[in-house]
C-alpha cells in the first residue's frame, strides 16, 4: 500500500511540474468555465472542444495547489479523445471516488486514480474536484445546447 501511494504521489508530482494541455486559447468554438476555490486560492479555467459527441481537445490553466493543478493536466489528458457519454461517466465517477461515494472500479481513470486518497482530507477536496467540476459544467451546458 505505502507503494502505491508513493507511485501516487508521482503521478501528482509529474502532472503539477510538467502540465500537459495548459495554456487557454482564444478560440471561440471552446467551452469555457472557470471555477474558484477562495479556501485554498485555487482558480482554474477549463476549456473544451467538443465536436460530433467526442472531445476534441481540453486546455487549462490556473494557479492554485498542486492537487488542483495537477488534477487539471490530468483530467485533460484522460477525456482528449472521449466520447461526450464516456466523458461524463468518468467525471461522476472521479467526483464519486473523491468524495468517498460508491464508484465504479472498472472505470479506467487511468492517472485520476493517483487522487483517491484525497477523500481522507476534507479540507483538500475542493482542491481535487475544481477542475473536475468546470468540466462537469462544459458537459451540461454542451447537453442543454443539444436536446
Ligand atoms: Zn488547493
Amino acid at each position: 500500500m505505502h507503494q502505491l501511494e508513493n507511485l501516487y504521489r508521482q503521478i501528482i508530482m509529474d502532472h503539477y511540474k510538467n502540465p500537459r494541455h495548459k495554456g487557454l486559447t482564444d478560440d471561440k468554438n471552446y467551452f469555457t468555465h472557470h471555477i474558484k476555490n477562495p479556501s485554498c486560492g485555487d482558480d482554474i479555467t477549463i476549456q473544451t472542444r467538443i465536436e460530433n459527441q467526442t472531445i476534441k481537445d481540453v486546455r487549462h490553466d490556473g494557479s492554485g495547489c498542486s492537487i488542483c493543478c495537477s488534477s487539471a493536466s490530468v483530467l485533460a489528458s484522460l477525456m482528449i479523445g472521449k466520447d461526450i457519454d464516456h466523458a461524463e461517466k468518468l467525471t461522476l465517477n472521479y467526483l464519486s471516488m473523491i468524495m468517498n461515494r460508491p464508484f465504479d472500479e472498472d472505470l479506467d481513470l487511468d492517472d485520476a486514480m493517483a487522487y483517491q486518497g484525497v477523500k481522507q482530507f476534507p479540507a483538500r477536496i475542493k482542491c481535487a474536484t475544481i477542475a473536475w467540476k468546470a468540466f462537469e459544467n462544459t458537459i451540461k451546458e454542451w447537453s442543454e445546447s443539444h436536446e
